[in-house]
Parts: C-alpha cells; structure tokens; sequence
C-alpha cells in the first residue's frame, strides 16, 4: 500500500496535491512519501520480528536504491541499517545518522582506499566477494592495525531476477566467491590475525517475485554454516541479502514480506545466527512517484500518438536499460475512452521511450502525469544526458514537503566545466 490516492479526482502524495508541487518545484521531479517508506520498513521488520529466529535481526536498506540522504534519514530514524557499496554510500549512510555499526560494506571492486576508510569508520562488516579482495583487505587492516568483521559473499549458482541485467547470483556472474571455493577462503580469513570472519552472505538479484530461488539460496548457506562449524570455524551471521520484489503494476503477484520471512525463518530455525537483510527496492520503490508534463502531444497520420513528456530516459533509465514497467496515472483523474499513447522523452534517442501503445485517458500539452513505482533505481540513476538538469527530488510528509534535492540552476551546470587557458 502506497500513499499516493487520489481525492476529488486530484492525486495527492499523502495530503500534498501533487498540481502544487508541479506549480511550486516544477516538472520533472521524483516525489517520496514518508508515510510509505516507514510503513514499508515497519511491515518488514515486523513480518521478521514474528519468527522467534529472526528477532533483532538488522534491516539495512540498500542505499543504492535511493540514496538522497532525507530518505536514509527517514529510514534511519526507524532503525534501518544500510547496505553500502562505495565510500560514497557509506558517507551518505553516517551523515543521515545510521550508526556505522549498523552499516554493511558489499560490492565486487572496493578499492584500498575505500576498504581503509570503512575500517576506520568502524562498519559493521565487510562483504568480502572474492579471494583477491581478501588479500587486499588483510594487508590493508594489517596496515591499519585493526581487524574488521568479515563476512564471504557466496555466489550460490542461483541466478533471480527480473531483467538479466539485475541478476547476481549465477555462475557466470561477476558476484561473491563459488560456495566450492568458499569454505577454504572462510579458513584462510580465520587463519589471519587481521580479519575476523563473522559469517557468510549472498544476494542473488533484485525484482525476486517468487520465493523458490531464495529458498535455495539461504538453504545453501545454511548448509555451508554447519559444514564450517563442523571444522571448528565461528559462524554468527548470515547476511540474506535484499531482492524481494514490487508489484509495479497493479494486478501484479509478488510474493509478501510475511512469506519471505516466514520462509527465512523455516531456513535458519535453530541454526542460532544474527540475521541481515539488504531490501532496497522492497522499501523505496513504490513510495516514489516521478511527475512530469506532457509537453505535446504528437499525431501521424497513420493513426500513431506520441505523448511526449518533460521527462526522458535521463531522468528515469530503467525502461530504457532494463525494458522496466512502470505504471503511468494523470494526476487530474481525465473522463473519455482511454487511447493507446507511446510514451516518450525529449532526448535525442529511440531508447527514450517510456511506454508503447499504452492505453490513458485523453490528455492534452500541460496535463501532468506520474510515473508510479519510481521510488527506488530511479534518481540514483539520473543524468545530465543532453544537458538536461538533475531531476530533483521532494520529501512530503503529511501536509509539508521539501525539496531534498534542488534542480541545479543553468548557472550551476556550466560553471562544473573549466575551458583550459589556451582556448580562452
Ligand atoms: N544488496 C546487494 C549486495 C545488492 O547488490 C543489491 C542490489 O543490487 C541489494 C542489496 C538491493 O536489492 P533490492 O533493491 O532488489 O532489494
């Protein structure tokens, strides 16, 4: 359940009409609800709070999902960690107050500048992801005098997913270390004085609508815990990863935060280990909508509309990079038979294509639209492509909003340029 409803025809993010904020900020802009963020988190957390196993287990939201530091701050004062994956992301994570032993270094190429200032900002663990990386991470916590908690990201030979782009856990993807080599790498860890193995992780891809893949996936860590608990090696946690996926339209199934946790919990049942999980788009994605404008609408004479918009692919990517579902609504609810429109941006590419023939009330230049479901792997991934400036985003929160990110001026833009003196 979202908070964005229409009343009197006129849809609202919580008590905010979203005609004001099209008036006040402009178009386009990516607009959150507080309200459905926390709710998503809450339903979670108490989905794993009703299994005795899961109790306390740490929810650390995948900042890359949405990284704009009034949403971790929102999520943050609800208790969520953050899953990270650059020193950036856990700069973003310590400054919207989500306590560094609440954060979860993961990623496949963390450099040794990164890994040194995670270990000095004293995260929780680090997700190793491949015996390289192990080597690299002992010399540098040998040079730092420390010894950072340790978890191996296992690749368990189970790709999921919804787009082959956003799936990490098969063999031949780039992710975690094979569950075969795994067990001598976790020796190897607890065999040097400079890191602490704590536990094993994965993280098997995102927009995971069926439970089965993950089943497998935890099963298989399962196993692994008690195979290196048999040779005398200490497994505390296990680090489930994120990926549960989103009803981006409405009729669609996904399987509910109560199955994924019930399911999890029939898994770890007397195995004794901390639980963390790594949702991202579980929790942001649909409490975000991005609003935009139709500019114009164009007509051809073999009958085909365009329905062209102030938002373009570098303002929301994923139907370009990964042929993604949004869902798109008029904000003033529109009488008359619904007509196919293709859904399209002014950038200069075909990719820049929302949507195809799909079916909307008769709109006209000027109407505004939202892009629903557009909470999470949407800002994130904006660009400047075409000169277009950074889409910026709006916080509500009951009847007050604000802008959390504001669109840079043209000024802004040019001045991040410098033209060398010999072209002056
Ligand atoms: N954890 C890791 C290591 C990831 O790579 C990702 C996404 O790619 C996530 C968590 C979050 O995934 P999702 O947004 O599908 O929950």
């Amino acid at each position: 359940m979202d908070h964005f409803q229409y009343r009197d025809g006129a849809l609202h993010a919580e008590d905010v009409p979203l005609e004001t904020l099209a008036a006040t900020v402009g178009t386009p802009a990516y607009v959150y609800s507080t309200a459905t963020l926390t709710r998503h988190y809450r339903v979670l957390r108490d989905a794993l709070e009703a299994h005795a196993c899961l109790k306390g287990a740490l929810v650390a939201f995948a900042v890359k999902a949405n990284s704009n530091l009034a949403v971790l701050a929102t999520l943050a004062r609800e208790g969520s960690g953050a899953d990270t994956v650059s020193e950036g992301e856990i700069r973003r994570a310590l400054a919207a107050g989500v306590p560094a032993d609440r954060i979860i270094f993961s990623g496949v190429g963390k450099t040794d500048g990164e890994l040194a200032f995670a270990i000095a900002a004293g995260v929780r663990q680090i997700n190793v992801e491949s015996a390289a990386e192990l080597d690299r991470l002992i010399a540098v916590a040998a040079a730092a005098g420390a010894a950072p908690a340790v978890a191996l990201r296992v690749n368990p030979k189970v790709g999921a997913g919804g787009h082959a782009k956003i799936t990490t856990g098969g063999e031949g993807d780039k992710f975690g270390v094979p569950a075969d080599e795994a067990l001598a790498l976790y020796a190897r860890a607890a065999a040097s004085p400079h890191v602490v193995p704590v536990g094993l992780a994965c993280h098997i891809g995102s927009q995971i609508t069926d439970l089965a893949p993950l089943e497998a996936a935890f099963r298989l860590l399962a196993d692994m815990t008690r195979t290196l608990r048999s040779q005398g090696l200490e497994v505390t946690r296990l680090d489930l990863g994120g990926g549960l996926g989103v009803p981006y339209s409405g009729g669609a199934q996904t399987a509910s935060p109560a199955d994924y946790a019930a399911m999890t919990a029939r898994v770890l049942d007397g195995l004794e280990v901390e639980a963390a999980f790594e949702p991202g788009r579980l929790l942001a994605a649909n409490a975000g909508v991005l609003l935009s404008r139709v500019i114009q609408i164009t007509e051809r004479a073999d009958g085909r509309r365009f329905l062209v918009l102030d938002a373009a692919m570098n303002d929301l990517v994923r139907p370009a990079m990964y042929d993604a579902f949004h869902e798109v609504k008029p904000v003033v609810a529109r009488d008359g038979d619904p007509r196919p429109y293709d859904i399209v941006g002014p950038v200069c590419e075909t990719g820049d294509t929302f949507a195809r023939g799909r079916p909307l009330p008769p709109l006209a230049a000027g109407d505004l639209v939202v892009f629903t479901g557009a909470g999470a792997y949407g800002a994130v991934m904006s660009s400047e492509y075409n000169t277009r400036p950074l889409v910026p985003e709006v916080l509500v929160d009951g009847p007050r909003h604000a802008v959390v990110r504001p669109r840079p001026t043209w000024a802004e833009m040019l001045a991040r340029d410098h033209v060398p003196e010999w072209l002056r």
